[in-house]
């Protein structure tokens, strides 16, 4: 299916999410965007899928962060599951930030030092040499303990994110930062309530999000749940913003 007919396909509903969200705000979720309300969507693994969510996001006028596995990105061809590194190369120039996530996606806590080393440090590497410095780094599953923060830590990163839930602020520590999964079963109105809860809290609200593709698996989207949860950030009116931007920008702390 082409990208346009997936979009002619969106509109309709789209105007019914549109009234389900303004419903919601009218009883009372505010629309002013508060100090530290951010909300930060990062997708995870560099799936090629990536660069028709790009698309879509760029729509709304959002840059978001995409963590992509460097060894795949730079063995991958234009048809493959990753993201080459030219596409990751044009997600970059359309103004995305680009986080590491991992060498090859291996379970960090499952590996010696010298391993957790080579993964965390040749994923930063690797990015450095093909497309970006990367600033901000992504657990594979999640998973980091005190050695892997330690090697993150130690590289450069800024900031790293895991898949706990919750929200974050100033006193988050910055290589466990929480987020919400939106996965194939997530609605639109359970985004909406992290916003609000965000909103009210003045946090740092982060989504991880994985493929978006038409059959989903559970973690997973489907293009038309990408668009109805973009629009339920928008109207919102949460900035929306990069991992790196929501840790350091004024907006947002
Ligand atoms: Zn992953």
């Amino acid at each position: 299916m082409s990208y346009k007919r997936v979009m002619n396909k969106a509109a309709v509903p789209s105007m019914i999410l549109g009234l389900v969200v303004a419903v919601g705000l009218a009883f009372g979720i505010s629309t002013r965007a508060a100090a530290g309300a951010c909300v930060a969507p990062v997708f995870d693994d560099g799936s090629h899928s990536h660069s028709l969510a790009a698309r879509m996001v760029e729509e709304y006028g959002f840059h978001i962060t995409f963590a992509v596995i460097s060894q795949p990105m730079i063995e991958a061809g234009p048809s493959d599951w990753h993201l080459s590194v030219d596409a990751v190369r044009a997600l970059r120039d359309a103004g995305h930030e680009i986080a590491c996530h991992g060498r090859t996606h291996a379970a960090l806590t499952e590996l010696n030092p010298s391993q957790k080393a080579d993964e965390i440090l040749g994923c930063r590497q690797q990015l450095r040499d093909t497309v970006v410095d990367p600033l901000t780094f992504v657990y594979p599953y999640g998973l980091e303990d005190e050695k892997v923060i330690e090697i993150v830590r130690a590289a450069g990163f800024i900031a790293a994110r895991g898949v706990q839930p919750g929200l974050n602020d100033q006193s988050t520590d910055r290589y466990r930062l929480y987020s919400y999964s939106v996965m194939r079963d997530t609605t639109p109105v359970e985004v909406l309530n992290w916003i609000t809860q965000a909103q009210e809290q003045e946090k740092l609200l982060i989504l991880t999000f994985h493929e978006v593709v038409e059959n989903p698996s559970e973690i997973s989207i489907t293009p038309q749940n990408l668009r109805d949860h973009l629009t339920t950030i928008a109207l919102s009116g949460a900035p929306v913003v990069t991992l790196t931007e929501g840790l350091t920008s004024q907006t947002c702390n």
